[in-house]
Protein backbone atom coordinates (compact mmCIF):
# COMPACT_ATOMS: atom_id res chain seq x y z
CA UNK A 1 0.00 0.00 0.00
CA UNK A 2 2.21 2.98 -1.09
CA UNK A 3 1.11 5.91 -0.99
CA UNK A 4 0.47 9.07 -3.79
CA UNK A 5 3.93 10.36 -2.92
CA UNK A 6 5.94 7.00 -2.62
CA UNK A 7 4.82 5.80 -6.15
CA UNK A 8 5.60 9.28 -7.63
CA UNK A 9 8.96 9.23 -5.94
CA UNK A 10 12.21 8.18 -7.72
CA UNK A 11 14.74 5.41 -5.98
CA UNK A 12 17.25 7.17 -3.88
CA UNK A 13 20.44 5.01 -3.76
CA UNK A 14 21.90 3.86 -1.16
CA UNK A 15 25.41 4.03 0.45
CA UNK A 16 28.04 1.21 1.16
CA UNK A 17 27.44 0.16 5.06
CA UNK A 18 30.44 0.06 6.54
CA UNK A 19 30.97 -2.13 9.28
CA UNK A 20 33.26 -0.72 12.28
CA UNK A 21 33.23 2.65 10.84
CA UNK A 22 33.26 5.65 13.06
CA UNK A 23 31.09 8.62 12.31
CA UNK A 24 30.75 12.18 14.35
CA UNK A 25 26.89 11.51 14.14
CA UNK A 26 24.87 8.63 13.71
CA UNK A 27 21.04 9.49 12.46
CA UNK A 28 18.83 6.62 12.70
CA UNK A 29 15.71 7.24 10.39
CA UNK A 30 15.28 8.85 7.12
CA UNK A 31 12.37 10.63 7.38
CA UNK A 32 11.74 14.48 7.62
CA UNK A 33 12.82 14.70 11.34
CA UNK A 34 16.53 12.71 10.75
CA UNK A 35 17.27 14.08 7.15
CA UNK A 36 16.76 17.25 8.20
CA UNK A 37 18.95 16.92 11.17
CA UNK A 38 22.19 14.79 9.11
CA UNK A 39 21.63 17.82 6.56
CA UNK A 40 22.43 20.46 9.19
CA UNK A 41 25.42 18.36 11.07
CA UNK A 42 26.86 17.74 7.81
CA UNK A 43 26.77 21.45 6.72
CA UNK A 44 28.53 22.44 9.93
CA UNK A 45 31.36 19.38 9.32
CA UNK A 46 30.13 16.63 10.76
CA UNK A 47 30.74 13.66 9.32
CA UNK A 48 27.10 11.52 9.28
CA UNK A 49 25.91 8.51 8.54
CA UNK A 50 22.12 8.40 8.06
CA UNK A 51 20.72 4.62 9.11
CA UNK A 52 17.47 3.96 7.02
CA UNK A 53 15.78 0.78 8.61
CA UNK A 54 13.68 0.18 5.16
CA UNK A 55 14.20 3.19 2.69
CA UNK A 56 13.68 7.13 2.63
CA UNK A 57 10.00 8.30 3.72
CA UNK A 58 8.83 4.47 4.20
CA UNK A 59 7.19 5.51 7.04
CA UNK A 60 4.92 8.45 8.22
CA UNK A 61 6.71 11.37 6.01
CA UNK A 62 6.11 9.35 2.82
CA UNK A 63 2.62 8.80 4.29
CA UNK A 64 1.56 11.93 5.53
CA UNK A 65 -1.45 14.25 4.40
CA UNK A 66 1.42 16.91 3.47
CA UNK A 67 0.68 20.16 4.90
CA UNK A 68 2.94 22.42 6.16
CA UNK A 69 0.50 24.13 8.55
CA UNK A 70 0.59 26.01 11.90
CA UNK A 71 -3.10 25.85 11.84
CA UNK A 72 -2.85 21.86 13.64
CA UNK A 73 -6.46 20.91 14.52
CA UNK A 74 -7.06 21.26 18.01
CA UNK A 75 -3.27 21.32 18.70
CA UNK A 76 -2.84 24.60 19.78
CA UNK A 77 -5.84 24.34 22.37
CA UNK A 78 -4.31 21.55 23.83
CA UNK A 79 -0.86 22.96 24.29
CA UNK A 80 -2.45 25.63 26.10
CA UNK A 81 -4.74 23.77 28.20
CA UNK A 82 -1.73 21.42 29.52
CA UNK A 83 0.68 24.24 29.91
CA UNK A 84 -0.68 27.72 29.47
CA UNK A 85 0.54 30.66 27.19
CA UNK A 86 4.46 30.24 27.70
CA UNK A 87 4.92 27.16 26.10
CA UNK A 88 2.18 27.49 23.69
CA UNK A 89 3.84 30.65 22.38
CA UNK A 90 7.72 28.77 22.09
CA UNK A 91 5.46 25.98 20.19
CA UNK A 92 4.15 27.83 17.38
CA UNK A 93 7.59 29.99 17.45
CA UNK A 94 9.33 26.52 16.74
CA UNK A 95 6.77 25.53 14.12
CA UNK A 96 7.26 29.35 12.70
CA UNK A 97 10.67 28.50 12.39
CA UNK A 98 10.15 25.12 11.49
CA UNK A 99 7.83 26.19 8.61
CA UNK A 100 9.76 28.79 7.56
CA UNK A 101 13.11 26.55 7.43
CA UNK A 102 11.21 24.33 5.39
CA UNK A 103 9.66 26.62 2.36
CA UNK A 104 13.16 28.27 2.37
CA UNK A 105 14.83 25.07 1.53
CA UNK A 106 12.46 24.04 -1.24
CA UNK A 107 12.64 27.61 -2.44
CA UNK A 108 16.78 27.31 -2.70
CA UNK A 109 16.53 23.82 -4.10
CA UNK A 110 13.63 24.49 -6.78
CA UNK A 111 11.02 22.17 -5.03
CA UNK A 112 7.89 23.14 -6.12
CA UNK A 113 5.21 23.41 -3.26
CA UNK A 114 1.75 25.10 -2.97
CA UNK A 115 0.87 28.13 -0.58
CA UNK A 116 -2.61 27.74 0.63
CA UNK A 117 -4.99 28.54 3.47
CA UNK A 118 -6.15 26.10 6.09
CA UNK A 119 -9.12 25.37 7.62
CA UNK A 120 -10.10 23.67 10.26
CA UNK A 121 -13.99 23.73 10.45
CA UNK A 122 -16.85 21.61 12.37
CA UNK A 123 -19.11 20.12 9.87
CA UNK A 124 -21.67 19.08 12.82
CA UNK A 125 -22.62 21.67 15.95
CA UNK A 126 -20.92 19.87 18.36
CA UNK A 127 -17.06 20.64 17.11
CA UNK A 128 -17.91 24.33 17.46
CA UNK A 129 -17.15 24.41 20.89
CA UNK A 130 -13.29 22.92 20.11
CA UNK A 131 -12.94 25.48 17.24
CA UNK A 132 -14.29 28.45 19.44
CA UNK A 133 -11.28 26.90 21.92
CA UNK A 134 -8.91 26.69 19.05
CA UNK A 135 -9.57 30.39 17.93
CA UNK A 136 -8.75 31.49 21.39
CA UNK A 137 -5.62 30.09 21.35
CA UNK A 138 -4.27 31.23 18.19
CA UNK A 139 -5.47 34.61 19.23
CA UNK A 140 -3.17 33.70 22.35
CA UNK A 141 -0.30 32.67 20.47
CA UNK A 142 -0.57 35.77 17.81
CA UNK A 143 -1.54 34.05 15.34
CA UNK A 144 -4.25 35.63 12.60
CA UNK A 145 -6.59 32.90 12.48
CA UNK A 146 -10.54 34.47 11.10
CA UNK A 147 -13.91 32.65 11.17
CA UNK A 148 -14.64 32.64 7.61
CA UNK A 149 -16.97 30.23 5.67
CA UNK A 150 -15.58 26.98 4.05
CA UNK A 151 -17.90 27.51 0.70
CA UNK A 152 -15.81 25.82 -1.50
CA UNK A 153 -16.67 22.34 -0.06
CA UNK A 154 -19.14 20.80 -1.81
CA UNK A 155 -21.02 20.14 1.15
CA UNK A 156 -22.23 22.39 4.23
CA UNK A 157 -20.17 23.13 7.32
CA UNK A 158 -21.58 24.36 10.87
CA UNK A 159 -18.22 26.81 11.16
CA UNK A 160 -14.79 27.14 9.97
CA UNK A 161 -11.58 28.97 11.05
CA UNK A 162 -8.89 29.67 8.50
CA UNK A 163 -5.12 30.52 8.47
CA UNK A 164 -4.18 32.62 5.23
CA UNK A 165 -0.20 31.77 4.00
CA UNK A 166 0.14 28.09 4.63
CA UNK A 167 1.47 25.69 2.25
CA UNK A 168 1.45 22.24 1.20
CA UNK A 169 3.94 19.78 -0.15
CA UNK A 170 4.36 16.65 -2.35
CA UNK A 171 6.94 15.43 0.88
CA UNK A 172 9.02 13.00 -1.28
CA UNK A 173 9.81 15.81 -3.23
CA UNK A 174 11.16 17.36 0.10
CA UNK A 175 12.76 14.08 1.11
CA UNK A 176 14.35 14.05 -2.01
CA UNK A 177 16.19 17.24 -2.12
CA UNK A 178 17.43 16.64 1.72
CA UNK A 179 19.03 13.59 0.68
CA UNK A 180 20.78 15.26 -2.48
CA UNK A 181 22.39 17.99 -0.16
CA UNK A 182 23.56 15.29 2.17
CA UNK A 183 25.01 12.90 0.07
CA UNK A 184 26.69 16.26 -1.88
CA UNK A 185 28.33 17.37 1.43
CA UNK A 186 29.68 13.78 1.91
CA UNK A 187 26.94 12.49 4.02
CA UNK A 188 26.51 8.50 4.04
CA UNK A 189 22.81 7.74 3.35
CA UNK A 190 22.54 3.86 4.32
CA UNK A 191 19.06 2.16 3.69
CA UNK A 192 17.79 -1.10 4.91
CA UNK A 193 20.31 -1.21 7.75
CA UNK A 194 17.93 -1.02 11.12
CA UNK A 195 19.64 0.84 13.96
CA UNK A 196 19.11 -2.00 16.76
CA UNK A 197 20.75 -0.96 20.20
CA UNK A 198 23.49 1.50 21.44
CA UNK A 199 25.84 0.96 24.24
CA UNK A 200 24.43 3.19 26.78
CA UNK A 201 26.71 3.03 29.61
CA UNK A 202 29.71 3.74 27.12
CA UNK A 203 27.66 7.40 26.06
CA UNK A 204 27.60 8.16 29.73
CA UNK A 205 31.31 7.58 30.31
CA UNK A 206 32.44 9.07 27.40
CA UNK A 207 34.67 7.58 24.35
CA UNK A 208 32.71 6.49 21.23
CA UNK A 209 29.54 4.65 21.80
CA UNK A 210 29.25 1.35 20.24
CA UNK A 211 25.92 1.05 17.82
CA UNK A 212 24.18 -2.36 16.96
CA UNK A 213 22.70 -2.75 13.52
CA UNK A 214 21.17 -5.84 11.94
CA UNK A 215 24.32 -5.80 10.05
CA UNK A 216 26.98 -5.42 12.24
CA UNK A 217 28.14 -2.34 14.65
CA UNK A 218 29.43 1.16 14.01
CA UNK A 219 30.80 3.71 16.51
CA UNK A 220 29.55 7.31 16.84
CA UNK A 221 30.00 10.55 19.56
CA UNK A 222 26.36 10.83 18.98
CA UNK A 223 23.42 9.09 18.24
CA UNK A 224 20.02 10.89 17.00
CA UNK A 225 16.80 8.84 16.83
CA UNK A 226 14.79 9.98 14.48
CA UNK A 227 12.68 6.62 14.20
CA UNK A 228 9.13 8.03 14.41
CA UNK A 229 8.70 6.25 17.73
CA UNK A 230 11.94 6.28 19.98
CA UNK A 231 12.97 2.56 19.65
CA UNK A 232 15.40 2.37 22.40
CA UNK A 233 13.33 1.72 25.34
CA UNK A 234 16.26 3.95 27.79
CA UNK A 235 13.48 7.15 27.89
CA UNK A 236 10.26 5.05 28.32
CA UNK A 237 8.84 6.85 25.94
CA UNK A 238 6.63 4.31 24.31
CA UNK A 239 4.98 4.70 27.35
CA UNK A 240 4.59 8.39 27.14
CA UNK A 241 2.70 7.93 23.41
CA UNK A 242 -0.23 6.65 21.76
CA UNK A 243 -0.12 5.60 18.85
CA UNK A 244 -2.32 6.62 16.22
CA UNK A 245 -3.08 5.21 12.83
CA UNK A 246 -5.40 6.66 10.11
CA UNK A 247 -6.01 5.55 5.90
CA UNK A 248 -5.54 7.89 3.51
CA UNK A 249 -6.49 8.09 -0.12
CA UNK A 250 -5.85 9.59 -3.33
CA UNK A 251 -8.62 9.62 -6.22
CA UNK A 252 -8.86 11.31 -9.84
CA UNK A 253 -11.70 13.65 -10.86
CA UNK A 254 -15.07 13.12 -12.64
CA UNK A 255 -14.29 12.89 -16.58
CA UNK A 256 -15.72 16.73 -16.88
CA UNK A 257 -13.12 17.39 -13.84
CA UNK A 258 -14.43 21.17 -12.64
CA UNK A 259 -11.57 21.45 -9.88
CA UNK A 260 -11.03 19.98 -6.28
CA UNK A 261 -10.75 22.28 -3.57
CA UNK A 262 -7.80 24.52 -3.32
CA UNK A 263 -7.78 25.17 0.44
CA UNK A 264 -6.42 22.41 2.73
CA UNK A 265 -9.42 21.51 5.34
CA UNK A 266 -9.45 19.32 8.32
CA UNK A 267 -12.67 18.68 10.07
CA UNK A 268 -12.82 18.69 14.12
CA UNK A 269 -15.71 15.96 13.63
CA UNK A 270 -15.49 12.34 14.84
CA UNK A 271 -14.29 10.54 12.46
CA UNK A 272 -12.31 13.62 11.64
CA UNK A 273 -11.70 14.30 7.51
CA UNK A 274 -8.43 16.16 5.94
CA UNK A 275 -8.89 17.46 2.68
CA UNK A 276 -6.44 18.93 0.28
CA UNK A 277 -5.74 18.53 -3.79
CA UNK A 278 -2.65 17.70 -5.67
CA UNK A 279 -1.72 19.98 -8.98
CA UNK A 280 -1.43 17.76 -11.84
CA UNK A 281 2.46 17.00 -12.20
CA UNK A 282 4.31 19.43 -14.78
CA UNK A 283 3.48 18.60 -18.24
CA UNK A 284 1.51 15.50 -17.58
CA UNK A 285 4.37 13.39 -17.46
CA UNK A 286 4.59 9.48 -17.72
CA UNK A 287 2.51 7.48 -15.72
CA UNK A 288 3.60 6.17 -12.39
CA UNK A 289 1.94 2.14 -11.94
CA UNK A 290 -1.78 3.50 -11.11
CA UNK A 291 -0.77 7.75 -11.60
CA UNK A 292 -1.21 9.32 -14.57
CA UNK A 293 0.29 12.35 -13.36
CA UNK A 294 -3.00 14.39 -13.09
CA UNK A 295 -4.63 16.49 -10.72
CA UNK A 296 -5.40 14.56 -7.20
CA UNK A 297 -7.90 14.95 -4.39
CA UNK A 298 -6.22 13.43 -0.94
CA UNK A 299 -8.40 12.47 2.12
CA UNK A 300 -7.42 11.26 5.46
CA UNK A 301 -8.82 10.36 8.08
CA UNK A 302 -10.76 8.05 11.05
CA UNK A 303 -8.13 7.68 13.47
CA UNK A 304 -7.54 4.26 15.14
CA UNK A 305 -5.39 2.65 17.75
CA UNK A 306 -2.88 -0.55 15.79
CA UNK A 307 -4.10 -3.54 16.57
CA UNK A 308 -7.59 -2.21 18.13
CA UNK A 309 -9.40 -1.64 15.11
CA UNK A 310 -11.47 -3.28 12.07
CA UNK A 311 -8.95 -1.87 9.29
CA UNK A 312 -10.86 -3.29 6.81
CA UNK A 313 -14.30 -1.80 7.75
CA UNK A 314 -12.41 1.79 8.60
CA UNK A 315 -10.86 1.67 4.90
CA UNK A 316 -14.03 1.62 3.74
CA UNK A 317 -16.35 3.69 5.58
CA UNK A 318 -13.63 6.43 4.19
CA UNK A 319 -13.98 5.70 0.53
CA UNK A 320 -17.55 5.54 0.92
CA UNK A 321 -17.16 8.92 2.74
CA UNK A 322 -15.62 10.33 -0.11
CA UNK A 323 -17.97 8.65 -2.95
CA UNK A 324 -21.09 10.54 -1.58
CA UNK A 325 -19.62 13.56 -1.21
CA UNK A 326 -16.93 14.20 -4.06
CA UNK A 327 -19.30 12.01 -6.44
CA UNK A 328 -17.65 10.80 -9.32
CA UNK A 329 -14.00 10.35 -8.10
CA UNK A 330 -11.71 7.45 -8.44
CA UNK A 331 -9.22 6.17 -5.55
CA UNK A 332 -5.83 5.66 -7.27
CA UNK A 333 -4.14 4.86 -4.26
CA UNK A 334 -4.73 3.66 -0.47
CA UNK A 335 -2.56 3.61 2.09
CA UNK A 336 -2.44 4.63 5.96
CA UNK A 337 0.07 6.07 8.23
CA UNK A 338 1.04 6.47 11.92
CA UNK A 339 1.89 8.43 14.26
CA UNK A 340 2.15 8.83 17.96
CA UNK A 341 0.65 11.53 20.23
CA UNK A 342 2.54 12.57 23.69
CA UNK A 343 0.48 12.58 27.13
CA UNK A 344 2.13 15.46 27.66
CA UNK A 345 0.38 17.17 24.23
CA UNK A 346 4.09 18.60 23.12
CA UNK A 347 6.91 16.94 21.02
CA UNK A 348 9.48 14.73 23.27
CA UNK A 349 12.81 16.34 21.41
CA UNK A 350 15.99 16.10 23.27
CA UNK A 351 18.95 13.79 25.12
CA UNK A 352 17.70 10.64 26.46
CA UNK A 353 18.56 10.56 30.08
CA UNK A 354 21.33 8.46 31.28
CA UNK A 355 23.02 8.70 28.24
CA UNK A 356 25.61 11.66 29.36
CA UNK A 357 23.51 13.61 26.87
CA UNK A 358 24.75 11.61 23.87
CA UNK A 359 22.08 10.24 22.57
CA UNK A 360 19.15 12.35 20.99
CA UNK A 361 15.53 11.63 19.94
CA UNK A 362 12.60 13.23 18.72
CA UNK A 363 9.41 12.14 18.74
CA UNK A 364 5.68 12.95 19.22
CA UNK A 365 4.42 15.16 16.69
CA UNK A 366 0.41 14.61 17.26
CA UNK A 367 0.12 14.46 13.15
CA UNK A 368 1.80 18.08 12.45
CA UNK A 369 5.44 16.37 11.94
CA UNK A 370 6.44 18.64 8.93
CA UNK A 371 7.08 21.83 10.45
CA UNK A 372 7.40 20.06 14.04
CA UNK A 373 10.02 17.60 12.80
CA UNK A 374 12.21 20.37 11.17
CA UNK A 375 12.27 22.96 14.40
CA UNK A 376 13.12 19.22 16.54
CA UNK A 377 16.30 18.91 14.03
CA UNK A 378 17.48 22.55 14.41
CA UNK A 379 16.84 22.21 18.32
CA UNK A 380 19.00 18.69 18.23
CA UNK A 381 21.30 19.95 16.16
CA UNK A 382 22.19 23.42 18.18
CA UNK A 383 22.71 21.02 21.11
CA UNK A 384 24.91 19.22 19.14
CA UNK A 385 27.24 21.82 17.76
CA UNK A 386 26.74 23.87 21.33
CA UNK A 387 23.56 26.44 20.36
CA UNK A 388 20.66 27.60 22.50
CA UNK A 389 17.43 28.41 21.55
CA UNK A 390 14.97 29.79 23.89
CA UNK A 391 12.10 28.69 22.33
CA UNK A 392 13.01 24.57 22.25
CA UNK A 393 14.15 25.10 25.61
CA UNK A 394 10.88 26.16 26.92
CA UNK A 395 9.02 23.69 24.82
CA UNK A 396 10.52 20.62 24.95
CA UNK A 397 11.55 21.07 28.99
CA UNK A 398 7.49 21.01 28.92
CA UNK A 399 7.19 17.67 27.30
CA UNK A 400 9.54 16.12 29.00
CA UNK A 401 7.98 17.38 32.47
CA UNK A 402 6.00 16.11 34.79
CA UNK A 403 2.38 17.75 33.18
CA UNK A 404 0.50 14.56 31.36
CA UNK A 405 1.76 12.38 33.99
CA UNK A 406 -2.44 11.51 35.07
CA UNK A 407 -2.94 10.89 30.91
CA UNK A 408 0.53 8.60 30.99
CA UNK A 409 -0.37 6.96 33.83
CA UNK A 410 -4.09 5.69 32.71
CA UNK A 411 -2.23 5.10 29.23
CA UNK A 412 -0.51 2.43 30.90
CA UNK A 413 -3.01 0.98 32.65
CA UNK A 414 -4.81 0.49 29.93
CA UNK A 415 -1.51 -0.70 28.06
CA UNK A 416 -1.16 -3.45 31.22
CA UNK A 417 -5.17 -4.60 30.97
CA UNK A 418 -4.33 -4.77 27.15
CA UNK A 419 -1.34 -7.25 27.52
CA UNK A 420 -3.25 -9.55 30.31
CA UNK A 421 -6.39 -9.75 28.24
CA UNK A 422 -4.61 -10.35 25.39
CA UNK A 423 -2.20 -13.56 26.69
CA UNK A 424 -5.08 -15.07 28.52
CA UNK A 425 -7.49 -15.26 25.23
CA UNK A 426 -4.36 -15.93 23.35
CA UNK A 427 -3.84 -18.69 25.85
CA UNK A 428 -7.49 -20.18 25.75
CA UNK A 429 -7.49 -20.17 22.21
CA UNK A 430 -4.29 -22.09 21.48
CA UNK A 431 -5.07 -24.23 24.78
CA UNK A 432 -2.11 -23.10 26.21
CA UNK A 433 0.29 -22.86 23.30
CA UNK A 434 2.17 -19.86 23.00
CA UNK A 435 0.13 -17.28 20.10
CA UNK A 436 1.18 -17.64 16.36
CA UNK A 437 -0.18 -16.55 13.39
CA UNK A 438 -0.56 -17.98 9.29
CA UNK A 439 -0.89 -15.98 6.71
CA UNK A 440 -0.10 -15.80 3.08
CA UNK A 441 1.83 -13.62 0.18
CA UNK A 442 2.28 -14.39 -3.13
CA UNK A 443 1.56 -18.15 -2.64
CA UNK A 444 4.19 -18.66 0.02
CA UNK A 445 2.83 -19.36 3.47
CA UNK A 446 4.39 -18.03 6.65
CA UNK A 447 3.92 -18.96 10.36
CA UNK A 448 5.13 -16.54 12.68
CA UNK A 449 4.77 -16.15 16.65
CA UNK A 450 2.21 -13.16 17.76
CA UNK A 451 4.27 -12.26 20.52
CA UNK A 452 5.77 -8.41 19.63
CA UNK A 453 9.63 -8.57 19.94
CA UNK A 454 9.21 -4.77 22.53
CA UNK A 455 7.21 -5.50 25.18
CA UNK A 456 5.56 -8.84 25.02
CA UNK A 457 2.04 -8.06 24.04
CA UNK A 458 0.01 -10.42 21.53
CA UNK A 459 -0.46 -9.10 18.40
CA UNK A 460 -3.50 -8.65 15.72
CA UNK A 461 -3.81 -9.22 12.49
CA UNK A 462 -4.44 -5.88 10.21
CA UNK A 463 -6.84 -7.36 7.86
CA UNK A 464 -6.75 -4.20 4.97
CA UNK A 465 -3.14 -3.78 5.11
CA UNK A 466 -1.86 -7.66 5.61
CA UNK A 467 0.44 -6.85 9.16
CA UNK A 468 0.73 -7.73 12.76
CA UNK A 469 0.02 -4.66 14.77
CA UNK A 470 0.87 -4.53 18.42
CA UNK A 471 -2.38 -3.23 20.46
CA UNK A 472 0.29 -2.11 23.33
CA UNK A 473 2.57 0.37 21.26
CA UNK A 474 1.87 0.44 17.72
CA UNK A 475 4.86 -1.97 16.79
CA UNK A 476 3.84 -3.67 13.49
CA UNK A 477 5.49 -6.65 11.38
CA UNK A 478 4.71 -8.01 7.95
CA UNK A 479 3.10 -11.12 7.37
CA UNK A 480 6.29 -12.47 6.81
CA UNK A 481 7.29 -11.34 10.26
CA UNK A 482 9.87 -8.37 9.76
CA UNK A 483 9.32 -5.37 11.74
CA UNK A 484 7.58 -2.45 9.83
CA UNK A 485 7.10 0.50 12.65
CA UNK A 486 8.78 0.32 15.95
CA UNK A 487 9.86 0.83 18.68
CA UNK A 488 9.85 -2.96 18.13
CA UNK A 489 13.67 -3.46 16.13
CA UNK A 490 14.00 -7.06 16.28
CA UNK A 491 11.62 -9.87 13.65
CA UNK A 492 8.80 -12.23 15.10
CA UNK A 493 10.02 -15.93 15.50
CA UNK A 494 9.23 -17.74 12.48
CA UNK A 495 7.97 -21.11 12.64
C1 LIG B 1 -2.28 10.02 8.31
C2 LIG B 1 -1.28 11.10 8.69
C3 LIG B 1 -1.34 12.34 8.07
C4 LIG B 1 -0.42 13.34 8.44
N1 LIG B 1 -0.49 14.56 7.82
C5 LIG B 1 0.35 15.54 8.20
C6 LIG B 1 0.30 16.82 7.60
O1 LIG B 1 -0.49 17.09 6.72
N2 LIG B 1 1.17 17.78 8.04
C7 LIG B 1 2.07 17.52 9.03
O2 LIG B 1 2.82 18.42 9.41
N3 LIG B 1 2.17 16.29 9.59
C8 LIG B 1 1.34 15.30 9.20
N4 LIG B 1 1.44 14.07 9.75
C9 LIG B 1 2.52 13.80 10.71
C10 LIG B 1 3.88 13.74 10.03
O3 LIG B 1 3.77 13.08 8.79
C11 LIG B 1 4.88 13.03 10.94
O4 LIG B 1 4.82 13.61 12.22
C12 LIG B 1 6.29 13.14 10.41
O5 LIG B 1 6.33 12.71 9.07
C13 LIG B 1 7.25 12.32 11.26
O6 LIG B 1 8.50 12.35 10.63
P1 LIG B 1 9.72 11.57 11.24
O7 LIG B 1 10.88 11.83 10.38
O8 LIG B 1 9.85 11.93 12.68
O9 LIG B 1 9.28 10.04 11.22
P2 LIG B 1 9.10 9.06 9.96
O10 LIG B 1 8.75 9.76 8.73
O11 LIG B 1 8.19 7.97 10.41
O12 LIG B 1 10.55 8.49 9.75
C14 LIG B 1 11.13 7.54 10.62
C15 LIG B 1 12.04 6.66 9.79
O13 LIG B 1 12.81 5.86 10.68
C16 LIG B 1 12.97 4.58 10.12
N5 LIG B 1 13.27 3.69 11.24
C17 LIG B 1 12.43 3.22 12.19
N6 LIG B 1 13.09 2.45 13.06
C18 LIG B 1 14.39 2.44 12.67
C19 LIG B 1 15.57 1.83 13.19
N7 LIG B 1 15.54 1.08 14.28
N8 LIG B 1 16.75 2.03 12.51
C20 LIG B 1 16.79 2.81 11.38
N9 LIG B 1 15.69 3.40 10.86
C21 LIG B 1 14.51 3.23 11.50
C22 LIG B 1 11.64 4.31 9.44
O14 LIG B 1 11.75 3.30 8.45
C23 LIG B 1 11.30 5.69 8.88
O15 LIG B 1 11.74 5.86 7.56
C24 LIG B 1 0.54 13.06 9.41
C25 LIG B 1 0.60 11.81 10.03
C26 LIG B 1 -0.31 10.84 9.68
C27 LIG B 1 -0.24 9.50 10.36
Amino acid sequence: MRSLWQERAETLGSDGFHARGHYDVVVAGAGITGLTTAVLLSRAGRSVALLEARRVGALTTGGTTGKVSLLQGTMLSRIRTHHGDKVLKAYVQGNLEGQKWLLRYLDDHRVPYQTRTAWTYAERGGALGPLEEEHAACAAAGLDARRGDAAELPFRTAGALRLEGQAQVDPMDVLAALASELRARGGALVQGIRLTGADTGRARRGGPIEVATDHGPLTADRIVLATGTTVLNRAGHFALLTPSRAFAAAFSGPERHEGFPQGMYLSLDTPSRSIRSVPPLPGHPEAHGADDGGPRLVVVGGAFRPGRAPTAALRTELLDWVRERFPGTTPTHVWAAQDYYPASAVPLVGALPGTGGRIHSATGFGKWGLANGVAAAISIAADILGGNIPWARELYHAGLSGRGAEEAASLNLGVVGRLAAGWAQALAAGKGRPPAGDCEVAGTKHHVSRVCTHLGGVLQWNEAERTWDCPLHGSRFSCEGMVVNGPAVKPLRRG
